[in-house]
């Protein structure tokens, strides 16, 4: 339902949770962040209330300065806790947060079982990390273009990866997704008011668009994956 994505200097966790907070107008069951730590991704995921998980984290703080959160509204599997995003591969180093329903995911979850993956959540999600995890390139990028030729349905995701730690990847299909441009430091949000705190200067990415988030550079590819010139925008209204 809404994703905050970070990559940049400040505490990812506060940067996230903020974010988080101003997209709770859309409505949601759980929360949770994934958060790049010394080779490490943590992954802290809670049913109800965004309160539970920032009680969490103020008792148990994640350090880092890349993240990815989400605020979940359950269409595939119950709210809980498990349910919640983000949701990892088995070993933890691919974390994904995702909006939208994958359609296909039951005929990839039974492939993918039948590989040896094991499913944690009831969720369409994990189908994700798992395919990512399976056709894992030793190219984060790459291996996220090849998993959305898999996928039907409607997404709007982030990516990270201990692997690529420099890297933060958002992409959208018939699902909001847009590139918040700092100051060494850049975001993704499924709505613009989770980082109007930090930045006004925005990409509208449209459906198939790929973005590349580094400290100090943006990359957005086509659904071909050539580098496209995209427009910032400056938003000039206030929430
Ligand atoms: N379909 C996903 C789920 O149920 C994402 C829901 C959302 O957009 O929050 O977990």
């Amino acid at each position: 339902c809404g994703i905050v994505g970070y990559i940049g200097n400040k505490k990812a966790t506060e940067v996230l949770i903020n974010g988080l907070e101003k997209l709770e107008y859309r409505g949601y069951d759980s929360a949770g962040i994934a958060i790049y730590n010394q080779g490490k991704v943590e992954i802290k995921k809670f049913k109800g209330r965004l309160a539970v998980l920032e009680e969490h984290v103020q008792e148990n703080p994640v350090e880092g300065t890349l993240g990815i959160g989400h605020t979940r509204w359950a269409t595939h599997g119950a709210p809980s806790d498990i349910n919640s995003h983000p949701h990892s591969n088995t070993s933890g180093d691919i974390v994904v947060v995702h909006n939208g329903i994958i359609e296909n995911y039951m005929e990839l979850k039974e492939e993918l079982e039948e590989k040896g993956y094991q499913f944690r959540s009831e969720t369409d999600t994990e189908v994700i990390a798992h395919l990512l995890d399976h056709l894992y390139t030793g190219d984060i990028v790459e291996t996220v273009r090849e998993v959305l030729t898999r996928l039907n349905g409607s997404y709007a995701l982030g990516v990270i990866s201990t692997k690529e730690p420099h890297k933060l990847i958002g992409v959208r299909k018939d699902s909001p997704l847009i590139v918040g441009l700092g100051e060494g430091e850049n975001f993704i949000a499924s709505d613009v008011p989770a980082i109007l705190k930090h930045t006004r200067k925005v990409y509208f990415l449209e459906d198939n668009e790929l973005a590349i988030l580094e400290r100090d550079k943006v990359t957005i590819l086509d659904k071909k994956g050539n580098s496209v010139k995209k427009e910032s925008f400056t938003v000039n209204w206030d929430v």
